[in-house]
């Protein structure tokens, strides 16, 4: 079976603990997202890839569900001495060696998707990994900001989701440079070769919005034979972790499983799950046209996580067109 899912950080990866557990001998292409990515210390940083790729090698640490397990903070400590700044963004020790070979492949000449394979070589993650485009993409957040003379500024995403911890409102989200952006090699082939495409629970806005709207990718997942199952990152009007809502909020979206589900809407989605606590919400995702079931969506172990991508796998069969 031929997998396709579209794929962000925590979410994204700790599903595809789960999918990886429910499936083994399945043949999963994961296409990431790289609108998160950011330069730090002259340091390419693609905090999504790395996630996915962390968990999914073992590598992540467990509880934070990003950066390295047993790290180490030196450098930071030292760049702290000097005054080095951003110094919102934690790099730790063993972190820093992946973003240090990337960023040496990179300035090679190696495309970002070749990069990704190399340092999967070391992790093994089980999956094939692609990030979205080999295009430099970086989301930036329109923040309502009343010391700007403008009465806004646009800033990195990484410096509003982890700087500013998303306080300020957020006007606007725009991937800048998506519009020349290429889909990485393999990305239209996987999507066209799929048995299933699924959406992991996460960020619909940042994450799976930013990926769809690679030019050619959400015409290809439209195009694409196999049934689409997307699963929710909302349950009982609430991001489970994070801060989906604020970015929701700001492409005029409400937080809830079935606003999300019609947000992407029949066009993209042939099946959704819900959580079980949103089992009576999901009439509208019907009548939609959108096959729609609820069963619990809280990934609390792999074991809870599998019985989910179990799940997203007969509803797929159940909606194949
Ligand atoms: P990020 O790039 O690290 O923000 O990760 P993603 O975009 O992959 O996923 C973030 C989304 O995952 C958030 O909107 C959360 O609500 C959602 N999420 C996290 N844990 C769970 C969970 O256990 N169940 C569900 N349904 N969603 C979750
Ligand atoms: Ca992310």
């Amino acid at each position: 079976m031929r997998i396709v899912v579209l794929a962000g950080g925590i979410g994204g990866a700790r599903f595809l603990l789960g999918l990886r557990a429910a499936v083994p001998g399945a043949d999963i292409t994961v296409i990431g997202n790289t609108g998160d990515d950011v330069t730090l210390f002259g340091l390419r940083v693609c905090p999504d890839l790395d996630t996915v790729m962390y968990t999914l090698g073992g590598g992540i640490h467990p509880q934070q569900g990003w950066g390295r397990a047993d790290e180490r903070f030196t450098v930071r400590d030292e760049l702290l001495e000097y005054g080095a700044k951003p110094q919102w963004f934690t790099l730790g020790d063993r972190d820093l060696a992946t973003h240090i070979v990337r960023t040496q492949m990179l300035h090679a000449g190696q495309p970002l998707s070749v990069v990704t394979a190399a340092l999967c070589e070391r992790w093994q993650p089980g999956v094939q990994l692609l990030p979205m485009s080999d295009d430099t993409v970086e989301t930036h957040v329109l923040i309502e900001d009343p010391d700007a003379v403008a009465g806004s500024k646009l800033i990195h995403f990484q410096q509003y989701w982890v700087g500013l911890q998303a306080r300020p409102t957020a006007l606007e989200i725009r991937a800048v440079g998506i519009e020349n952006a290429k889909p990485a090699p393999g990305v239209l082939d996987a999507i066209a070769a799929a048995d299933v495409i699924l959406f992991p629970p996460s960020n619909p806005v940042v994450s799976v919005g930013t990926i769809l709207a690679v030019p050619g990718v959400k015409e290809a997942v439209m195009a694409a034979a196999a049934p689409v199952v997307g699963l929710s990152p909302i349950i009982g009007g609430r991001p489970v972790r994070g801060m989906a809502d604020k970015v929701l909020t700001a492409i005029g979206v409400e937080t809830t499983a079935t606003a999300v589900a019609l947000h992407y809407g029949r066009e993209l989605l042939d099946g959704w799950l819900v959580d079980v606590v949103d089992a009576e919400d999901a009439e509208p995702v019907r009548a939609a046209g959108i096959r729609c079931l609820a069963v619990p969506l809280m990934m609390s172990s792999v074991a809870a996580t599998a019985e989910m991508a179990e799940a997203a796998l007969r509803l797929a069969d159940e909606v194949k067109r």
